[in-house]
């Protein structure tokens, strides 16, 4: 199986921070399967770099900089679509739970003052995935209640 899977949970130092999110239990259950890595926050800001968050803006999810309160969303679109477009037949998107990226069903969305307004949000990579119809997980709801894979 072609998995594609968030860089920062098979080690790679790519959080915003420099720091990674590795899981040896979540790797063990993937050593048989063709693991492809992506970051969209490291290629498109580098790391380190300022958070963002997931904004409504009108209907329409952005990722607004916590620093600047720039809008960040369309160069990472714009990887998301050409990593889809590049790796094709992918059967499974494994995301980094909470990340407004790769997060799938956990990423936090708030309104324009920055209420909170959801905590099962879809990241923008992560949305991308969705909209080619590829099956997507959370890594943590992955490890927790497994797929067949
Ligand atoms: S969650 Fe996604 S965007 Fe954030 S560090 Fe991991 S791979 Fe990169």
């Amino acid at each position: 199986m072609k998995i594609a899977i968030s860089a920062c949970l098979l080690g790679n130092k790519c959080r915003y921070d420099g720091t990674d999110n590795y899981d040896p239990k979540l790797l063990g259950k993937l050593d048989r399967h063709e693991l492809v890595a992506f970051c969209p926050e490291d290629f498109c800001y580098g790391t380190p770099r300022p958070t963002m968050d997931l904004i409504d803006k009108n209907g329409e999810i952005k990722a607004i900089s916590n620093l600047t309160g720039a809008d960040l969303s369309k160069p990472i679109i714009e990887y998301a679509k050409s990593f889809f477009e590049t790796h094709k037949n992918i059967d499974l998107f494994i995301g980094k739970d909470r990340s407004p990226s790769c997060g799938v069903y956990s990423a936090k969305l708030y309104d324009k003052n920055k209420n909170l307004i959801s905590t099962n949000s879809t990241g923008l990579m992560a949305q991308e995935a969705k909209k080619r119809d590829i099956k997507a997980i959370d890594a943590e709801e992955f490890l927790e209640k497994g797929i067949d894979i």
